[in-house]
């Protein structure tokens, strides 16, 4: 069978692109080097009856209605609000950081006058990054500050990512903030809810189509070889002229000829218990390692809709340096954001290799773009509304996106038309008139327009600013 594209992966990038492609009428063959569909976010039945989030729990939680409507005609679901409590000078108080955590860990006349201070300071509701709040002038504000961090960053960062906080890029820290209010949940997105029947179960809805043939147990590198020398692509030995959309590691798919990048791991080491263990999904230990050697425990009936009485099934989740070949840590959950891991990545996608443009073209609907570290999808709906086909003519009426060989370029749609269509002044003017995707996700900006212009910026396809 001649296959319109080939898809590495069968995670949430790789399910969405291939059933996007299929709804087109398009072929597609997904390969999966795991025994099962799903990517990270795979769950099953265990032996207590519990839905077990094999990769650790997820949570959904988007703004994008897009994102929701899209994932609505393969699940139903149902509400769900997560919550998550820290264990600090032996008391279960609410992470991120709020208003009732300083209630709960000082005494009232200070809590009281410690709120006051935040409330003056930032206004009521708002998000404060703890670098920001340890940066305030106020000498009031900055010992809390320390305070936090020291209870609740610190360890916790040492043990997540095996560096000290410093070391970390600002983003990941920042990830986390100080609440300054008295909402609880762990996420102020506008959808939280959960797949009914679990993830798993949608993503077989998702890939339950006659264009997808999905193989697992297969890993790319049995099927497809890359030909830098020649820049092309082969499927069992014959030359490939399809759309490849790879969503493993850059690494990995470049032969780590740069080295490699630098990655997480976790191991979860599971226990079944009975009746309930703790008062939420999630209790995050940001102890030192000495006391608490994990980072946090998950019990995940506290996530489930019809949750068995009976058993429950938690799972304490230990960071670990990442080793591919090791026989723990193999799994490689997050990347690194060091300055280090961050230039290599750089490196990886600015072409110091012979494989990678880091754009490719494949038709208006979907443009391979290989994005800055910064960018990288923490959450579904960054991976989803990454590989969900944006046509260009909604970006920029008109026009049409072509490839030259060097990177893509945008041209008109009319071949005879006699000016060009694609102007920064046309992307502006969308930009206006609000045609822009723009995706929040934690504080993090997705913005659709900008990074099309961005990086048309920088390989001179659009005048500089
Ligand atoms: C511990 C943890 C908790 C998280 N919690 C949340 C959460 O609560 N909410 C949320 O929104 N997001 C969460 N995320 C993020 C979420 O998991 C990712 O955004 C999402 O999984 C990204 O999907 P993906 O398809 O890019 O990658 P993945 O889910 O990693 O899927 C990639 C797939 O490609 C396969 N693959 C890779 N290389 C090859 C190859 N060479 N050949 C064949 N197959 C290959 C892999 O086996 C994998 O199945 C969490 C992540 C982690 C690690």
């Amino acid at each position: 069978m001649m296959y319109d594209a080939v898809i590495v992966g069968a995670g949430y990038c790789g399910a969405v692109t291939a059933r996007c492609l299929a709804d087109y009428g398009k072929q597609v063959l997904v390969l999966e080097k795991r025994d099962h569909i799903g990517g990270n976010a795979y769950d099953y039945l265990d032996e207590n009856q519990v839905l077990r989030h094999e990769y650790g729990p997820h949570i959904f939680h988007t703004d994008s209605k897009q994102a929701v409507d899209f994932l609505s005609r393969f699940t139903d679901w149902f509400p769900y609000e997560h919550r998550v409590l820290g264990y600090l000078e032996g008391k279960l108080v609410p992470i991120p950081f709020n208003l009732t955590s300083i209630e709960m860990l000082f005494q009232r006349e200070k809590a009281d006058h410690l709120k006051q201070v935040l409330i003056d300071a930032y206004g009521m509701d708002q998000k404060v990054p703890i670098l920001e709040l340890r940066k305030n002038e106020d000498p009031e504000i900055r010992e809390l500050a320390d305070y936090i961090f020291e209870h609740v960053f610190k360890y916790y960062t040492m043990k997540q990512w095996g560096y000290t906080a410093e070391e970390i890029d600002p983003a990941v820290t920042g990830r986390v903030p100080v609440l300054v209010s008295y909402d609880d949940r762990y996420f102020r997105n506008r959808y939280q809810q959960m797949p009914k029947k679990g993830y798993t179960a949608m993503f077989q809805r998702m890939l339950n189509h006659p264009g997808i043939h999905l193989e697992l147990g297969t890993d790319s590198s049995s099927r497809l070889q890359v030909d830098p020398a020649q820049k092309k692509v082969f499927l069992d030995g014959q030359e490939y002229p399809g759309t490849v959309v790879y969503t493993g590691l850059v690494d990995d798919l470049l032969g780590c000829q740069l080295g490699e990048l630098s990655y997480r791991s976790l191991e979860f080491e599971i226990e079944t218990e009975d009746g309930d263990y703790q008062p939420v999904t999630t209790v995050n230990y940001p102890t030192p390692a000495k006391q608490h050697p994990y980072t946090r425990i998950s019990e995940y009936k506290k996530m489930m809709l019809h949750p068995p009485v009976e058993k429950t099934t938690i799972a304490i989740e230990y960071p670990y340096a990442y080793d591919r070949h090791g026989k723990k840590g193999n799994v490689p959950y997050y990347p690194v954001f060091t300055k280090a891991s961050h230039q290599r990545y750089q490196d990886y996608v600015s072409g110091k290799t012979a494989y990678l443009a880091g754009i490719h073209v494949s038709d208006e609907n979907t443009i391979a773009i290989t994005i800055d570290a910064a960018y990288l999808p923490f959450f579904y709906e960054m991976a989803l509304l990454d590989c969900y086909p944006v046509p260009i003519r909604v970006i920029a009426p008109g026009c049409r996106v072509a490839d030259d060989g060097n990177g893509i370029y945008i041209a008109n749609a009319d071949a005879n038309a006699a000016a060009p269509l694609f102007t920064a002044d046309l992307l502006r003017r969308n930009k206006e008139l609000g045609r822009e995707k723009k995706p929040h996700c934690d504080g993090l900006v997705f913005e659709c327009v900008s990074l099309v212009e961005r990086i048309l910026r920088e390989h001179g396809k659009l005048p500089a600013e």
